[in-house]
């Protein structure tokens, strides 16, 4: 049987160093089961920014602005407020369907079927006020289509009310409007949060600030109006810090500890210096087989010497 050569020897050594390190990296993976366990499903509103489109220079194609005053265009203010109002819904881990997320036209129906689609739990559609002829008229006022929905339209206005009191905006109530968002099984409102035909409320609607505090009343009264909203948040961060902590007991339970690493690593450097003993041991059996051959051949060189000298004397 031939000797094993170095590279080969080393070679077994490396791999015996080495081979628990793949099995230990895929061990410590956190398992996807344990990161999605008992996670509750998300809590879905709908949101629709009222109006979109803009003029593209051909009258065929749909547009529609809303209340314009002056350069200020109601399209524009809702869909700022709408995505305001998703931003302030995801801090509370709510799944936000938007009608539209950009200046397009839609219509009611195309709306409608987003909303229905959305499997959403409340929806609000959003809106500033207009009164032609009478710019005095100002104020803050919340629309909803069946009298379902008024428990949720007057916890909406509370939250307004609260949020726009210190920009002194008054609180119109609420008020049926039973042509708009008539199919809503959900609790559904319009939110008219000032008027752009008032010269002050146009300013302030044109202001930040004020926008942002328009979609904070919003989320504050869809808080008060279902409690669900923020027990969902608490039960999504638990099972979330529940599996953040399965994931680290897994990696704790599964990673060896360094003791472990450090007797694997004697084991295999045991290994390697039993071969190579075995390696340098049957390399000087190898040349002392090779040292008795010339010897032999001496040996045989001698006989044959001799037998020439003897047979000279003999002649
Ligand atoms: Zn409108």
């Amino acid at each position: 049987m031939r000797a094993p050569r170095l590279p080969a020897l080393l070679a077994t050594g490396i791999v015996l160093l080495t081979f628990l390190h793949p099995a230990r990296a895929l061990a410590s993976e956190p398992s996807p089961s344990a990161s999605s366990a008992s996670v509750p499903p998300p809590y879905v509103v709908a949101v629709d920014p009222g109006h979109g489109g803009s003029y593209a220079g051909d009258l065929s194609i749909p547009w529609d602005p809303g209340v314009v005053a002056g350069s200020v265009m109601e399209k524009d203010l809702t869909l700022d407020l709408g995505l305001r109002l998703r931003e302030l819904l995801r801090t509370e881990r709510v799944r936000v369907v938007m009608t539209r997320t950009s200046d397009r036209f839609m219509t009611i129906a195309d709306r409608w079927a987003v909303v229905a689609a959305s499997g959403a739990r409340m929806f609000v559609s959003l809106h500033v006020n207009a009164f032609d002829g009478d710019s005095s008229i100002n104020g803050l006022t919340v629309l909803y289509p069946r009298a379902e929905s008024l428990p949720f339209a007057r916890t909406i206005e509370g939250g307004l009310s609260h949020a726009l009191a210190p920009y002194q905006i008054e609180d119109d109530g609420v008020a049926l409007k039973p042509e708009l968002w008539v199919h809503a099984q959900i609790p559904t409102v319009t939110v008219e949060p000032a008027y752009l035909t008032n010269p002050r409320e146009a300013a302030l609607l044109q202001r930040p600030e004020f926008r942002q505090a328009v979609v904070q009343g919003i989320l504050d009264g869809m808080l008060a109006a279902d409690p669900r909203i923020e027990q969902d948040r608490r039960a999504l961060e638990q099972a979330e810090a529940l599996a953040a902590q399965r994931a680290l007991a897994l990696r704790a339970r599964t990673s060896p500890t360094p003791g472990f690493q450090v007797w694997w690593l004697y084991a295999g450097a045991a290994v390697v210096f039993f071969l190579l003993i075995r390696e340098r041991a049957a390399t000087r059996m190898a040349s002392s087989r090779f040292r008795t051959r010339p010897s032999r051949r001496l040996m045989r060189r001698r006989r044959t010497l001799d037998r020439r000298r003897t047979l000279s004397r003999r002649i």
